[in-house]
């Protein structure tokens, strides 16, 4: 598995996510019970880990947060501790669903921590080695005739003015990995369905 394979990019981005949770949780935790709040915790907090402060959280949501943070906390909550139990238990995790998890860890981290805690998840991202655009979740008019990432093979090819050339890319399977179909023209159009949105 490469380092930064989307399975260990999400282990890295909770790992990082610890010091903001733990702040969230024991602010809140403090503001409700009091300065004894740490005989509320299932361990000593030094020995709790994310998953266990999202535990901790989970299971104090109705008394002590859901009056003070927003529903959609909660959701992130769900479902970053969903994918962190499935992959401690071995059950299977596509990388999509690592992918989605690790964004939902940044939006969850701003939430809770604002943009300094964004800057902490985002450390454990694979660095680009360009100043080229990444396009994914872009649309045309973010990138159109500028420098961008192939969005299939990112950071393997970038493209000097958007979307010029991306067809004989695409065409190829030697030059672009990042598609499954194997004729010309099958990699053509799985590219352009995939990619719709960085098409006028
Ligand atoms: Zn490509």
């Amino acid at each position: 598995m490469s380092l930064h394979s989307p399975e260990n990019v999400f282990r890295c981005c909770l790992k990082a996510l610890l010091p903001i949770l733990k702040e969230f949780v024991c602010s809140h935790l403090k503001r409700h019970y009091g300065s004894r709040y740490e005989e509320r915790l299932p361990r000593p907090i030094a020995d709790l880990d994310t998953s266990a402060f999202l535990g901790v959280a989970i299971e104090h949501w109705g008394a002590v947060f859901r009056d003070h943070v927003t529903g959609d906390v909660k959701t992130h909550l769900f479902s970053i501790k969903d994918v962190r139990n499935r992959m401690s238990h071995d059950k299977v995790v596509t990388d999509e669903e690592y992918q989605i998890a690790i964004g939902t860890i940044r939006i969850f981290a701003k939430k809770i921590g604002g943009d300094k805690a964004t800057t902490t998840i985002d450390s454990c991202l694979p660095q680009l080695p360009g100043p080229a655009i990444d396009p994914r979740g872009l649309t045309y008019g973010d990138v159109v005739n500028k420098e961008v990432y192939c969005p299939a093979c990112i950071p393997n090819m970038v493209f000097k003015s958007w979307p010029m050339g991306w067809d004989a890319h695409a065409a190829s399977a030697s030059a672009c990995r990042g598609l499954t179909e194997t004729g010309p023209e099958a990699r053509k159009k799985e590219f352009h369905s995939r990619f719709a949105k960085l098409f006028p």
